[in-house]
């Protein structure tokens, strides 16, 4: 079978955004690949050196948020990073022939250089971050990285590194990973722009329905429509990108895309309508959350199964690499 692998950062509670556009589909993918699911700590550390206080509580939250979810610890391997230390001694040896030119090209870390303010990024773990992403992915040879657009130089540069390491230890010694894109759009958060932690516009997993409806309430809608008797324009509303990944009822998307170009419904009608659909597809979500919040034993044996089974391929995968290295092997 082949296999998947995929992570996230603890860095707080998750939001639609990340279950739409990416959990959703990791559930799927347990049922036809070996999937790796990691928490991945060492990669929050990058940016929350400063306060690294938060960085285990929030492996509770993602842990939670992902089970709650649908994702499975029976059908994935789901495991905190800096659990398995093969990750560090991957990277690390891949850092050996990664180019520094690679990194400093890299559009995303040019990009987040220019947009992050409130935190000092000028260290290595950040510069380095796309060869601690290789190392995940290769330590499990995972053909399959399903990730958002936004992984995409990422992706294509823990390609290369595989292939310079195959160059020098050994053709086809790491495969290179495919990227699989995960079909759905950028979901926006209550201000319009993408649904973002940093942003602060998030409708969380485990935000109850109470707390919910009161941000969609206040969710920005198209613009144009000012008044009740204004005619708006679906494509033109956040809200509407909503509805196109939560509402699943198509004649009631009729319905609604006409009414709000003849001004027939208004955005509060809108609202009700998508809420009674996130609160359906959210119920078996949040019951799932509140049996494992009631469980902290149970999550720590989950993690710890996880790791243990993470460790076992890592550590496959480490020997044979040492060895292809030409290191010392230990007896
Ligand atoms: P990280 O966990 O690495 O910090 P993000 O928090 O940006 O990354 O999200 C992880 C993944 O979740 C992204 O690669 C993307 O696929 C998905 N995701 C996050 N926010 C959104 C969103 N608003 N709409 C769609 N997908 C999203």
């Amino acid at each position: 079978m082949k296999r998947v692998f995929s992570g996230m950062r603890p860095t707080g509670k998750l939001h639609l955004g990340h279950l739409a556009g990416a959990l959703t589909n990791w559930v799927k993918l347990q049922d036809s690949y070996e999937c790796y699911y990691s928490i991945v700590d060492w990669h929050a550390m990058m940016s929350d050196y400063e306060d690294s206080s938060m960085i285990s509580q929030n492996c509770t939250e993602v842990l939670l948020d992902w089970l709650a979810s649908g994702i499975s610890p029976e059908k994935s391997c789901v495991f905190v990073q800096s659990h398995v230390h093969e990750h560090a001694e991957l990277a690390l040896a891949l850092g050996m022939v990664t180019p520094l030119g690679w990194l400093f090209r890299n559009p995303i870390y040019k990009e987040q250089l220019r947009n992050i303010e409130n935190r000092d990024i000028q260290n290595y773990g950040f510069l380095g971050y796309p060869i601690l992403m290789a190392a995940d992915i290769l330590l499990y040879k995972a053909g399959i990285v399903p990730v958002g657009e936004d992984q995409d130089a990422h992706l294509e540069l823990s390609r290369e590194i595989a292939r310079r390491f195959n160059h020098f230890f050994g053709e086809n010694r790491l495969p290179e990973p495919e990227m699989l894109l995960t079909p759905t759009p950028k979901v926006p958060g209550t201000d319009g722009r993408k649904m973002s932690k940093s942003y602060n516009n998030s409708l969380l997993i485990s935000e109850d329905s109470l707390s919910m409806w009161a941000k969609l309430k206040t969710m920005v809608t198209d613009p144009a429509r000012i008044k009740r008797t204004d005619p708006g324009d679906p494509e033109k509303c956040p809200v509407w990108d909503i509805q196109k990944v939560f509402n699943s009822d198509e004649q009631e998307l009729l319905e609604i895309a006409s009414g709000c170009r003849s001004a027939g419904i208004g955005c509060v009608d809108c609202k009700k309508k998508l809420n009674n659909h996130v609160e359906r597809v959210m119920a078996p979500i949040h019951e799932r959350r509140k049996k494992y919040e009631n469980s902290p034993g149970l999550l720590s044996d989950i993690l710890n199964e996880g790791a243990k089974r993470a460790r076992k391929t890592a550590r496959e995968t480490m020997s044979e690499l040492r060895e292809a290295m030409g290191l010392l092997i230990e007896s």
